[in-house]
């Protein structure tokens, strides 16, 4: 065991603050990796502020972070995929039970007995695992992802979340090319998503509550943006579309999205507000309408994502920050201030 440098909060109440947390020596199929950048996700500050507590309530102290991106400095004597000085990435699964249906379907993210990066049992050292906001990690090489050399490092660490969350389903739902797709939120999910359902050839409306971010969806792919609070603009777009992701953080109207979709069409939430959504049986049933849900992708599929990334040139447009400004950002986001991920570079964490 070694000790590494990181964030953490105290309690929900609590600001995120430096810290030494104890890290596991890389065992014979482990990794271990000098965290280069990391990105915020929502779901951090959800865990942070135990706003899951029904669902997972957090552990503390709690050091969040799945967006990692890194270099590989020690590698166990059974590792085969990696080698010191290799890029790698990690996202929000550090170990599944390989055995269950899920896992021998490549569905490790729906796999019952999967650890998370942060905030689940440790079965190495005992507590709960921590995350990212540190200056290294220890994975099992299963988990660990190939990053493609072509692209910025700090705008690749959103994909290992935001990217596949929005890649896979996606892909889920089928070809895109010709399809009328809705983007509802534009924040981290929601700008990977729109560069996605373009790449996929489909027609893009991004949802937004933000006027401010018309010109960047607009930059970013979107072929239309609707302002959501604006009921009139969303009435004319009834009963049109084939598929919606809703990446919406907080509480909203789902009815007013599912009404817009066409027969047959798909709304699949992404989004994890802490309350739960009124759906109306009504908005569902005329049209044949279905709501489903999704969360992250497999492992392979994460590598497929970055993979294609690599192909397309996709990264996240990302505002870097230094650790130290943690706690401004997570101001921010809960503000929907944020172009369009937060990405720390973790060199900051080497500054007293
Ligand atoms: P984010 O960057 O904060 O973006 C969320 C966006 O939702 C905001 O930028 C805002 O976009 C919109 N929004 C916020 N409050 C709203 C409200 N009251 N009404 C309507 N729109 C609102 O968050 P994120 O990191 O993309 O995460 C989004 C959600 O997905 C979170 O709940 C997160 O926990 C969850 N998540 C799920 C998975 C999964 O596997 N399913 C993975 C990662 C994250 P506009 O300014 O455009 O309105
Ligand atoms: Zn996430």
């Amino acid at each position: 065991m070694y000790k590494a440098k990181a964030y953490s909060a105290a309690s929900a109440t609590s600001p995120l603050a430096s810290t030494q947390i104890p890290r596991r020596e890389a065992t014979e199929h482990d990794v271990q990796i000098e965290i280069l950048f990391c990105g915020i996700c929502h779901s951090d500050l959800h865990t942070v502020r135990n706003e899951w507590s029904s669902i997972m309530p957090t552990v503390y102290p709690c050091v969040p972070g799945h967006e990692i991106v890194g270099r590989v400095t020690t590698v166990g004597s059974a590792v085969t995929k990696f080698k010191p000085g290799d890029l790698a990435g990690v996202g929000c699964l550090v170990d599944s039970d390989h055995t269950c249906p899920n896992c021998r379907d490549g569905l490790e993210q729906l796999c019952p007995n999967q650890t998370l990066t942060f905030n689940s049992p440790d079965k190495h050292l005992g507590g709960v695992t921590y995350g990212g906001y540190s200056e290294s990690i220890v994975v099992d090489e299963r988990f660990v992802l190939r990053v493609p050399a072509n692209l910025d490092l700090a705008g690749v660490a959103p994909l290992l979340c935001a990217g596949i969350t929005t890649y896979s389903p996606m892909r889920r739902w089928g070809n895109l090319t010709g399809k009328k797709v809705g983007v509802a939120g534009l924040g981290g999910l929601g700008h990977m998503g729109v560069k996605f359902a373009r790449a996929f050839g489909a027609y893009v409306v991004v949802f937004t509550t933000s006027p401010g971010k018309k010109e960047d969806a607009l930059r970013l792919g979107a072929d239309e943006v609707i302002i959501s609070r604006n009921a009139e603009e969303l009435q004319q777009h009834a009963g049109t579309f084939d598929f919606i992701l809703d990446t919406i953080a907080a509480d909203h109207d789902i009815n007013a999205y599912i009404n817009m979709l066409g027969r047959d069409g798909n709304i699949t939430l992404v989004g994890a507000p802490e309350k739960p959504l009124a759906v109306s049986a009504f908005a569902l049933l005329f049209g044949r309408r279905s709501l489903s849900g999704s969360i992250i992708g497999g492992i392979a599929e994460t590598q497929e994502m970055l993979d294609f990334c690599g192909e397309h040139n996709i990264t996240a447009d990302v505002e870097v920050i230094p650790i130290q400004k943690v706690n401004e950002a997570y101001e921010r986001l809960v503000k929907s201030d944020v172009k369009y991920r937060f990405s720390i570079d973790m060199a900051s964490l080497k500054a007293k």
